[in-house]
């Protein structure tokens, strides 16, 4: 019987990878140890766990020890002593931030990474990155509008018509298209745009107007993701979202290139033809930002805009985040259990698969991180 390990996040990392249904699902392929309280703060007790069928351990020490498969969203193993070999699962976001890399190799662990899930059919109910782009593009739309100073929806009311706020998405996945269905739920105007030829219908589909610039190179064998643009393309961008800009009450910036710092969408110049009382919401906070001006986790105020870069805003929804996660984790773990022994094979392995035995096999993350040892 395999045995896995639930680590405690940090504290402002609310969500737990691995819900009581989520132990459940793996009884009889797996014995549970979960880190006291690693599901409170998601809405999962203790208690709940235990009824599962988990055992609930005080410290992180003690899972570490009893485990050989240990799981955690973006909580990284602190170092410390490892009785046998361990398989570390996580969202560890290697190609970001590389020198996560050091720990995993210099301890001759094993490291998979499911950001680095292949965006195959297969891959789907696996696919952390979709459920939290889903999640950060639905709360996106909730920040900007609870901050906004104008209301979502057209009211007609005593004292006259409030007409409906004009929303700019900027970037058209997963997140941005969840963006779009929210705001457009709420009742309203929404435009968007993205580099990916193939979004446009996504994006009209949803009830949204599609914003043309000619021009984007588009590569199919990019896995679904964007290319970089250059330069020149991006000022063009630039020039004609500036026109959009001046009209909206919401921007929700979601554009990012795996590895890549996140293009520059939105200048200073742009914010300060911004309507006062304007909110720009940039969920590419983490990589760089799409806007010039944000601050990961930090409030920017600029003509009377308000520019916020949240970098975890998945985690303020942590039920339903964990929710998801959950699912995707244990049908990873499923997959895992089946296929382990034949990893070159199988696509799915091979792409997450970081660190094996201490070494560095990822030729993705080799490529595009710079490795530390
Ligand atoms: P992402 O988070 O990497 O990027 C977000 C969006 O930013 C993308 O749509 C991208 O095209 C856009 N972008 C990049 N540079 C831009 C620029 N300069 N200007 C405007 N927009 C720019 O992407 P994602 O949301 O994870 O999804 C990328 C694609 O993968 C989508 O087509 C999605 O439907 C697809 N996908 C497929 C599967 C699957 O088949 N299993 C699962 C999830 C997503």
């Amino acid at each position: 019987m395999e045995r896995i390990g639930i680590l405690k996040e940090r504290a402002d990392r609310r969500v737990v990878v691995l819900s009581p249904a989520g132990v459940e699902r793996l009884a009889g392929k797996a014995t549970v140890f979960v880190q006291r309280d690693a599901g409170r703060a998601a809405g999962f007790t203790n208690e709940a766990y235990t009824v599962a069928g988990a055992q609930v351990m005080e410290r992180e020490e003690d899972v570490i020890a009893q485990a050989n498969i240990l799981l955690s969203y973006d909580h990284h193993y602190q170092g410390g002593p490892l009785n046998e070999d361990k398989t570390f699962i996580g969202f560890f976001n290697f190609l970001g931030v590389p020198s996560k890399l050091e720990l995993y190799q210099r301890e001759g662990v094993t490291a998979y990474s499911l950001d680095l899930m292949p965006r195959t059919t297969l891959a789907q109910a696996m696919d952390v990155l979709s459920s939290v782009g889903s999640i950060s593009g639905y709360q996106a739309v909730l920040l900007a509008a609870e901050r906004s100073l104008a209301t979502v929806p057209m009211i007609t009311s005593a004292g006259g018509t409030l007409r409906p706020a004009v929303f700019l998405i900027m970037g058209a996945g997963v997140a941005g298209l969840q963006a779009i269905a929210t705001a457009r739920r709420l009742g309203a105007v929404v435009k968007a745009y993205d580099v990916r030829a193939a979004s446009r219908e996504e994006v009209q589909s949803l009830g949204a107007e599609f914003i043309e610039v000619e021009g984007a190179v588009n590569d199919r064998d990019a896995g679904g993701y964007a290319v970089q643009q250059s330069e020149a393309f991006l000022a063009q961008v630039r020039e004609r979202i500036a026109q959009e800009a001046a009209k909206a009450d919401v921007i929700i910036t979601t554009a990012r290139i795996p590895g890549k710092k996140a293009p520059v969408l939105i200048t200073e110049e742009m914010v300060m033809g911004m309507k006062p009382g304007a909110v720009i919401v940039d969920l590419a906070a983490a990589s760089g930002g799409n806007c010039t001006l944000t601050q990961p986790d930090t409030t920017v105020m600029r003509n009377e805009v308000t520019i916020l870069g949240p970098t975890s805003i998945e985690c303020s929804c942590a039920h339903s985040t964990s929710f998801l996660l959950s699912n995707n984790y244990s049908t990873f773990i499923e997959h895992f259990l089946v296929k382990r022994e034949s990893v070159a094979e199988d696509e799915i392995l091979r792409s997450t698969l970081v660190v094996q035995n201490g070494e560095l096999v990822n030729e993705r993350v080799r490529a595009l991180a710079t490795p530390i040892l």
